[in-house]
């Protein structure tokens, strides 16, 4: 008998004959001789919804600590609901089909995260509870997306966190397997929302797969690859829609990645780029700015420091420009503010309603000409690009939110042009098939 978990997103769970669909395919999953755990986020836009709700209502963030600390964890506890609703009527959709199914919040799993509101990590998961319930024969249902810190506090695990939740349990629990049905077949090439032509992938690496969560293809969130991979679980993601489809495996990195020169393209729309302009050209500067965005718990992502250039007294002056999300832009802002006097710099410019493309591929390591061919593909498209980041196994571009789309089709003509030989009948083919 092998153990499962198998994970349903929104879009999965919309609506009750959704629910009852999913509910089927655990069912299905018992019947095989499987003992079964479910993990499942919130139905549809819930969250979202949540999200607006109490962004109205919370009070604005300010210089202190304890205050900021005690809206986080009420905020928490709103978001988390949302996963409590499909948690219970998953489980009840369950009952219904006779089988026996229990239902459990992140707390009443043994879910442990750090005591971070909006995005704990799990620290530990008490999988003595679970397995007493599957020893008992049920089918257990858990809410994705939360967990519970050491002072009882509700927690969640940032956007998307529920593939995290069901990685983390498989983890825990040694599943054989564990299974994250989504809204398309898999993962592809890139978004097939915004490139009808993408290609499904049959498997991919999991620095791949990482490096373009990461970059933001939510197909699944950064931390469950990260989990997957130190843990081993083998780990498919595939269609609830059209379960038999093979879906995608995520496996450890063989030839055929290296092969490829580029396996995928993913957009970060949520980006904003800030810079501090005109400091002294001395050193220091650049660890008094991030080391006070880390005390601030900002994330920094592309950093470009610039030549250094004089001012009319022949001072060399230099600049330091980077991006942040758009939620951390305006705290980012009031850092670098804060700091003018101390580093003696000009001023702070902002520049907001930017994305970031990237192309990711373990092939590009040694393989030279791809960011060549990323530029003028951009070019060629007449997209101007305001920041570049590389890494080993990707390669980054800021460039206009307006353009975001435009830049991830042309690059996507450019690396996977077979996709592109016939585009009519390969649209109509792929939207068939993702079902539009
Ligand atoms: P769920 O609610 O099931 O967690 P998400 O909306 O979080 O689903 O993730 C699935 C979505 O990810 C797809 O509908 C698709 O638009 C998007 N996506 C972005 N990049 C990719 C990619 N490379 N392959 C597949 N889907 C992608
Ligand atoms: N419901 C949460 C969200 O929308 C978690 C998830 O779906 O993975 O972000
Ligand atoms: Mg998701």
């Amino acid at each position: 008998m092998a153990l499962r978990v198998l994970k349903f997103g929104g879009s999965s769970v919309a609506d009750a004959d959704k629910v009852r669909h999913v509910a089927r395919l655990a069912a299905n999953t018992a019947d095989e001789g499987h003992q079964v755990v479910v993990v499942v986020s919130a139905m549809g836009k819930t969250t979202n919804h949540l999200v607006e709700l109490g962004q109205t209502l919370m009070p604005a963030a300010t210089n202190d600590a304890t205050a900021n600390r005690a809206s986080g964890r009420e905020y928490d506890a709103l978001l988390a609901t949302g996963e409590m609703v499909s948690t219970a009527l998953l489980s009840l959709a369950i009952q219904q089909l006779g089988y026996a199914a229990i239902g459990l919040n992140g707390q009443q799993a043994g879910i442990q995260t750090e005591s971070l509101p909006n995005r704990a990590r799990i620290l530990a998961i008490d999988t003595d509870i679970i397995f007493n319930h599957l020893n008992q024969g049920k089918i257990v249902v858990v809410t994705g997306f939360q967990g519970v810190d050491g002072d009882g506090n509700i927690t969640t695990l940032g956007r998307g966190g529920s593939d995290t939740s069901a990685v983390a349990l498989a983890a825990a629990l040694q599943a054989d397997r564990c299974d994250i049905y989504t809204d398309v077949q898999g993962v592809y090439s890139t978004d097939p929302r915004v490139v009808p032509e993408a290609i499904r992938l049959n498997q991919i690496a999991y620095i791949e797969m990482l490096e373009l969560a990461r970059v933001g293809a939510k197909v699944l969130h950064p931390r469950s690859v990260e989990t997957a991979r130190q843990a081993d679980v083998p780990l498919v993601v595939r269609s609830t829609f059209h379960p038999e489809d093979p879906g995608t495996m995520v496996i450890a990195l063989d030839n055929m990645a290296l092969d490829r020169r580029v396996t995928g393209i993913a957009c970060d729309k949520n980006q904003v780029r800030l810079a501090l302009v005109g400091f002294s050209d001395e050193p220091g500067v650049a660890g008094q700015v991030f080391g006070a965005m880390a005390n601030g718990n900002i994330s920094v992502d592309m950093i470009v420091q610039a030549v250094s250039h004089p001012d009319p007294n022949g001072k060399l002056l230099n600049d330091l420009a980077f991006t942040v999300t758009a939620q951390e832009a305006a705290d980012a802002k009031r850092v670098l503010e804060n700091l003018l006097p101390t580093v003696g710099a000009r001023g702070v410019f902002e520049e907001a309603d930017l994305a970031k493309v990237s192309i990711v591929g373990a092939g590009m390591i040694d393989r030279p000409g791809i960011a060549a061919d990323m530029f003028q593909a951009l070019a060629t498209a007449n997209i101007p690009i305001r920041m570049i980041a590389t890494s080993e196994i990707k390669i980054s571009c800021l460039v206009p939110k307006n353009d975001a789309d435009r830049a991830v089709q042309g690059l996507h003509r450019v690396f996977f042009p077979e996709a592109h030989e016939n585009e009519a009948s390969a649209a109509s083919m792929v939207n068939e098939k993702i079902g539009y």
